[in-house]
């Protein structure tokens, strides 16, 4: 199969191979999918593909234009993601002048896209955490039309990878549609996306589209347990929480996405146990957390699995199929004073402050409006008094 390095996709793999070896290769590609499914593995490969040194065909893995691309470090193949413009926290001596602040601004948006490219030189599945703030500027994409617009130094074709393209601003948008309408000399464009529809209609009409659909269980447990040697039970169980994305897995894997799924649980907790104080107090710190770096929606994905193994366990009883089975025991109490209504308008409640959030809303009201919600759902004797209130339904206003 082409591309053995890529999990999945087979027919989208064999269709860019064909065009590497027939030399029909498009100007501009767009790898759109959701999150973690391997859109910037392949656009790598497909770099490599190109350049490789017994190509153009099946990357070799270990010419130096293979080993260069994958370790992102080839002159001809540039790779762009966003990065946050926010400023660097204020220094002790007070604050900077101007042009001292927007060098260091710049410095830290400069760290920061290093960074992230890091993480995909490492391992081009792993999960970016980008924030709202991480987006792509006209000057991003000025630099990268400049970068381009040469002659390749080493290789066969410039290639110039933009992870997340739908986090251009309209003026960057339209520096990049100059390039895609002339594109400089070998130049071949790959962009990657999770939401298509935000990009120009005038870009998507000149990029031949790959749509990268979620990978199978089977494929993400196979890439677990081949790849990063997981055990099989726990690459199983991983698998089936990802919903086909092998980033989400590997990402929920780690210490931090551990982390965020205790929280999720000791949320649940307090929303059925802590008195209102101590809940209060839980949303407030979720939200200044999130301040720091953007955990809220990952922890609501979280306490949304949590609900669905509570409902597993409040409609069927049955333990097999649950996300957290490891923690069958508490859940399986919380869900005994629960019907599957009660489990029902949980799920509603956390979906809507979930979209709430991703539209903009006041994270701390969000939060806030959601527990007290999910504590009339408890179902357990406390709140039944209060259960047949209709719950309120109105989303938080926008964040200015
Ligand atoms: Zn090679």
């Amino acid at each position: 199969m082409a591309f053995d390095r890529i999990i999945g996709h087979d027919r989208q793999r064999q269709r860019l191979m064909d065009a590497v070896t027939q030399n029909r290769l498009a100007h501009g590609y767009l790898f759109c999918g959701p999150p973690g499914v391997g859109a910037e593995a392949l656009a790598i490969e497909l770099a490599c593909a190109v350049n490789c040194e017994s190509g153009p065909g099946e990357p070799c893995g270990t010419c130096r234009h293979c080993r260069r691309i994958r370790a992102l470090q080839h002159p001809d193949v540039h790779l762009l993601v966003p990065a946050s413009s926010a400023p660097p926290p204020e220094g002790p001596a007070g604050p900077p002048s101007r042009n001292r602040e927007s060098q260091g601004r710049g410095n830290a948006r400069e760290e920061r896209r290093q960074g992230l490219s890091a993480l995909l030189a490492d391992d081009p599945y792993a999960a970016l955490p980008l924030g709202k703030n991480d987006i792509l500027s006209v000057d991003d994409i000025r630099s990268l039309r400049r970068d381009a617009s040469v002659k390749p130094y080493e290789g066969r074709k410039k290639v110039a990878v933009i992870v997340a393209a739908d986090r251009m601003n309209t003026a960057s948008a339209n520096a990049l549609l100059k390039t895609l309408e002339e594109p400089p000399g070998t130049l071949m464009l790959i962009l990657t996306a999770t939401r298509s529809q935000r990009l120009l209609p005038t870009i998507l009409s000149r990029c031949q589209p790959v749509s990268l659909p979620r990978l199978s269980e089977a494929d993400v447990k196979a890439a677990l347990t081949d790849r990063y040697d997981v055990q099989p039970d726990e690459a199983e169980l991983f698998a089936r929480r990802s919903e086909g994305r092998l980033a989400e897995a590997l990402s929920a894997m780690s210490e931090g996405g551990l982390r965020l799924r205790d929280e999720a649980f000791a949320l649940l907790e307090c929303i059925h146990d802590a008195p209102p104080l101590r809940l209060f107090e839980q949303v407030e710190s979720l939200a200044a957390s999130h301040r720091e770096e953007p955990v809220v929606e990952k922890i609501l994905d979280h306490l949304l699995e949590l609900y669905r193994d509570l409902f597993i366990l409040s409609a069927t009883g049955d333990s097999s199929i649950l996300s957290s089975p490891e923690r069958q025991v508490p859940l399986r109490a919380l869900a005994s004073g629960m019907s599957v209504l009660d489990v029902e308008q949980g799920v509603a409640a956390i979906e809507e402050a979930r979209r709430g959030i991703a539209l903009n809303a006041h994270v701390q009201l969000a939060l806030l409006v959601l527990v007290l919600r999910l504590r009339l759902n408890r179902g357990s004797a406390g709140s039944r008094e209060t259960h047949s209130r209709a719950a309120p339904s109105h989303t938080p206003p926008a964040a200015d």
